[in-house]
């Protein structure tokens, strides 16, 4: 059956999304920021939210930082968000272990950033130096064949060891002026390698869901998902029974949504996030 099309935010329909959501939940590249530029109206656009009540929520794929050092950088683009209202795929990574009872002492080989190897080290886990139990893949801008041959003997010569993927995103912003290869790429090398298939923990799996739910006692059908990417966050949104909002700021433009062969449709679209003041603020 044909899902129903994408409506476009306005002034008609806006009310009855705003009125029955209490969360938003954001998606960070291409909503909030591209790289480390922020997207205009966005800080006015959270102040606003936040004193019409509504809870925010950010959820980004990127596992090169920790929450912490996501907290950091939404500090120094003017936005105060606290670190438990940041669900990155580093911390998703880390908690998967953690609530499948991986024990603490076996060691994790992590491909991919300092934020994976922070999180782990909060949740308990040390990288390296004994027999490997999970091999973490996520973002590596230092990827080389090397770590490949490691990750993959790790995973190859043990059925038991976990192999866990942070996300599969094809691109993201490293910088504001263009797309980069994402970590699909290096998970993509590990499937080729290891013949096995990931745990994926990031968007658009809705791992990371328990845990803001834990934190916001919120029915995820009273939550709106924003992101800029079909087949992560607005996948995401609606696998976790969200109302989902697409923004243009991003990576999807209008003609990739009107597509006849994308079959992922949000339930609105606009084309950025300050629209969601400019529709209804002041
Ligand atoms: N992965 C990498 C390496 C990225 O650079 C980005 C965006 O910058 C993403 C994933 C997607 O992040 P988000 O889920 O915040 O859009
Ligand atoms: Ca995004």
């Amino acid at each position: 059956t044909a899902k129903r099309a994408a409506q476009l935010l306005s002034t008609q329909n806006i009310r009855s999304l705003f009125d029955s959501v209490e969360a938003f939940l954001f998606d960070c590249d291409g909503v909030i920021w591209k790289g480390d530029k922020l997207i205009d109206g966005v800080s006015q656009t959270l102040d606003w939210l936040r004193s019409k009540g509504k809870k925010l929520v950010f959820v980004t794929n990127n596992s090169l930082k920790s929450r912490i050092q996501y907290a950091k950088k939404f500090h120094s683009l003017g936005i105060s968000v606290a670190e438990d209202e940041i669900f990155s795929s580093s911390f998703a990574a880390a908690m998967y272990l953690k609530v499948n009872n991986f024990p603490q002492e076996k060691k994790v080989y992590v491909i991919g950033g300092e934020g994976i190897l922070e999180e782990l080290q909060l949740a308990g886990y040390t990288g390296l130096g004994g027999p490997v139990g999970a091999v973490v893949v996520g973002i590596d801008p230092s990827i080389n064949y090397y770590k490949l041959q490691y990750g993959t003997l790790c995973i190859r010569e043990n059925p038991g060891c976990l192999f866990i993927a942070t996300n599969r995103d094809a691109v993201g912003h490293m910088t504001d002026l263009q797309e980069w290869p994402g970590a699909g790429c290096m998970v993509a090398a590990m499937c080729g390698s290891t013949e096995r298939e990931p745990i994926v923990v990031g968007k658009p799996s809705t791992f990371i869901m328990d845990f803001l739910l834990q934190k916001f006692h919120i029915n995820t059908s009273k939550m709106c998902m924003v992101g800029d990417r079909l087949d992560t966050d607005i996948l995401f949104g609606q696998n976790a029974g969200c109302k989902t909002l697409l923004v243009l700021s991003g990576v999807t433009t209008q003609t990739t949504l009107q597509d006849p062969s994308n079959s992922v449709q949000p339930d609105y679209y606009t084309s950025q996030v300050s629209d969601l003041l400019h529709l209804l603020g002041p």
